[in-house]
């Protein structure tokens, strides 16, 4: 069984999420933890939070997703903005309890100059300074398209940040299709090929989630511009293979398209309708 999504408001709360992402036909669901140019939290709602957690168990939902603004930057030159990182993702990280068992995205970020070397020090030092023993959320990477100074296009600066990591064990990656074409790794024509690059580079077994979205720019454009599924340079037969590949079939997938809740409805039915 396919185990899919896609990216939610949280503007009515948990459980509303969970209803919703079943309405679509899904199992799971990502949502931003916070407004995605950055910002304050609503307080945490238990009530909200343990009606999803229930209603998760009821309906045999796959882990979800919650990810972190795209503001944050946790390799950037300025002193504030990386305060704001830290600041940010530990307090998601405290909220995420509440969910437990779960997972959390963030883009590795973007090292504005400083060199790809000084940006994986500091992105494995704010994790280092943030991740503590007990906590029950998975930390994932996400790879980056390569657009600007992104860190994390490469499978070998994700390894270099996981090898940093003193409580590597928390640490997963999320496979964004789009961001890997775009970054040049050919899963249309040999997805077998990149997946085999991913296991030697970063091991298979950290790979814990995907974002499934076509790209509207070909295999290493380096732009990031997601488009709906079968629309862009990917194109459905890439995904048919996605869906069924015996390292991929069984993880949990987010779409992130550019599409309304009717649009990823579609999507959602479409991908279960390729899944062998
Ligand atoms: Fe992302
Ligand atoms: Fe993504
Ligand atoms: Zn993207």
């Amino acid at each position: 069984m396919l185990n899919i999504g896609c990216h939610l408001s949280a503007s009515k709360g948990f459980l509303n999420m969970g209803e919703t992402a079943v309405s679509l036909g899904g199992n799971t669901f990502q949502f931003f933890t916070r407004n995605p140019r950055g910002g304050s939290a609503k307080d945490i709602d238990k009530n909200d939070a343990d009606s999803l957690v229930s209603f998760m168990k009821e309906n045999g939902f796959a882990k979800i997703l919650a990810h972190a603004p795209y503001t944050l930057n946790a390799c950037a030159k300025v002193p504030s903005i990386r305060e704001f990182a830290y600041n940010t993702m530990l307090d998601d990280l405290k909220r995420m309890e509440y969910l437990p068992g779960n997972m959390y995205n963030f883009h590795p970020g973007s090292h504005v100059g400083q060199g790809v070397e000084t940006g994986i020090e500091l992105i494995a030092d704010l994790l280092n300074s943030i991740l503590w023993e007990e906590q029950q959320t998975c930390v994932l990477l996400e790879t980056m398209a390569g657009k600007g100074s992104e860190v994390g296009s490469r499978f070998e600066e994700l390894r270099q940040i996981i090898d940093r990591v003193n409580l590597s064990g928390k640490i997963g990656v999320c496979l964004d299709t789009c961001h890997v074409n775009d970054a040049g790794y050919d899963i249309v024509n040999d997805l077998d090929g990149v997946l085999n690059e991913f296991d030697k580079k970063i091991g298979l077994n950290r790979l814990k989630a995907i974002h499934l979205n076509d790209s509207k720019n070909p295999l290493g454009a380096r732009k990031d511009r997601h488009e709906k599924i079968g629309d862009g340079y990917i194109g459905e037969a890439a995904f048919e293979k996605i869906v069924n590949h015996p390292v991929l079939r069984d993880l949990p997938m987010f779409l992130e398209t550019p599409n309304e809740l009717e649009g990823y409805k579609r999507e959602i039915a479409l991908l279960k309708s390729l899944q062998r």
